[in-house]
């Protein structure tokens, strides 16, 4: 089994067992042996910051000080590792203390990111408000349009290019293994948010690119109740300057949250397999609806990114975008009248949401280059019964 690393180690849990390695088997064993001291199935929460040393500097299971290391968010980062085919997982407090950290690391003042034109509100938020007074540069390009990507590179000062695919919540596809062929030429590393996708629909680190991020609070955790994120690096010289930053700044998951968002990643198979069916079902009623102008979704064969999606997913996701007839005001009535999709931020969890992203989510573009269209809905298509979702949705576009 891929245990993605064994410093400062895994005790005091087993030694790994020799198994099969199908994504759903190593959802809920990889990094999760039983515990060494009581049998227990499931790692125990080790809701503790240090550890006793036998003697100075006699560490018993490698772990000293929990911002280090914990044995909780140590399965956690190696379940998170071997579901992403990566050397080194890292799991910290949120989605976007991983994007900072990374971004931190293996950047300086004085370098350049490319980043895509339709990020989510917050990393766009994190590079054009934080990183910027850091002294980063940026600009914003189409991840699906291979020569605008090219163009934006700054010869020998961009160190990244970043990727959202799908994307949030213009659910745009980019090709990852174009976008690392053109990383490697620039010298530059691809980092793929693969937050929409989740690693049971692709994996990036297998088509080229060298980091991926999660914000684990969406279908990882899968069940909205927990904020948490991760950062899964291709190689281990990498993942080992990660792991030294996630230290040195310290936004590390906590054992509870790191225990939860691993409770939630055991059932991620079946999860997604029935958020894609119930998101197929709902594009097939939005498509072609009288009060609906456009459906966003990869898996309908009129989407620009559907070729490449059909080459790198498996399924397309939960997450469907659609337009809305009328405008703004009627977008934001339809928000209004779900009874079953609740009006929430966030995504990626059993039940259904739906939002209006350029009031909520994406509100912090507005009036930059990523700012997105008013008539814009977003749907997190939950696990309910597909035809209590398409009711609501019926009667709240009526
Ligand atoms: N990436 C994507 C695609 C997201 O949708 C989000 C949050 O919505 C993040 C990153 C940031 O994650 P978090 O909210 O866990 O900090």
């Amino acid at each position: 089994m891929s245990a993605a690393h064994s410093a400062p180690g895994n005790t005091p849990q087993d030694a790994p067992r020799d198994i099969a390695h199908g994504f759903e088997t190593l959802a809920i064993h990889a990094g999760q042996e039983p515990d060494a001291l009581t049998g227990a199935v499931v790692p125990p929460i080790y809701q503790v910051s240090t550890y006793k040393q036998d003697g100075v500097g006699g560490l018993r299971g490698g772990y000293e000080y929990s911002r280090s290391a914990n044995p909780t968010r140590t399965a956690l980062e190696d379940c998170v590792a071997a579901l992403e085919a990566g050397a080194r997982g890292l799991a910290f407090a949120s989605g976007l203390a991983a994007e900072d950290c990374l971004l931190r690391a293996v950047c300086a003042p004085g370098d350049h990111v490319v980043i895509p034109n339709d990020a989510y509100g917050g990393t766009f938020r994190l590079f054009a408000k934080v990183l910027d007074r850091w002294g980063l540069g940026w600009t914003p390009a189409a991840s699906g349009d291979a020569a605008a990507v090219r163009a934006a590179i700054r010869p020998g000062k961009t160190k990244v290019i970043w990727c959202e695919t799908p994307s949030n919540p213009l659910l745009g596809v980019a090709d990852i293994a174009g976008l690392a062929d053109i990383a490697r030429e620039a010298g530059a590393l691809l980092v793929v948010d693969n937050t929409f996708a989740s690693p049971y629909l692709q994996q990036p680190l297998t088509l080229g690119a060298d980091v991926v991020v999660h914000s684990t609070t969406k279908y990882m955790g899968g069940h909205s109740d927990v904020v948490g994120g991760a950062l899964v690096a291709a190689d281990a010289g990498l993942g080992e300057k990660l792991a030294y930053h996630q230290n040195a700044m310290g936004a590390v998951a906590g054992p509870f949250d790191a225990w939860l968002t691993l409770r939630g990643i055991r059932t991620l198979g079946v999860r997604m397999d029935r958020h894609c069916a119930n998101a197929e079902r709902i594009v097939r009623l939005l498509d072609g609806h009288a009060s609906v102008t456009e459906v966003l979704y990869p898996g309908l064969p009129g989407h620009p990114g559907h070729d490449v999606a059909v080459k790198q997913m498996k399924a397309y996701g939960g997450m469907v975008s659609f337009r809305v007839a009328g405008g703004e005001q009627r977008a934001v009535e339809v928000c209004d009248r779900t009874k079953l999709f609740t009006l929430a931020e966030s995504l990626g969890g059993v039940e259904s949401l739906i939002e209006h992203p350029g009031r909520m989510t994406h509100a912090s573009a507005a009036g930059s280059a990523l700012e997105v269209p008013g008539d814009l809905v977003r749907l997190s298509v939950g696990i309910e019964t597909v035809d209590d979702l398409l009711a609501d949705l019926e009667q709240a576009l009526r």
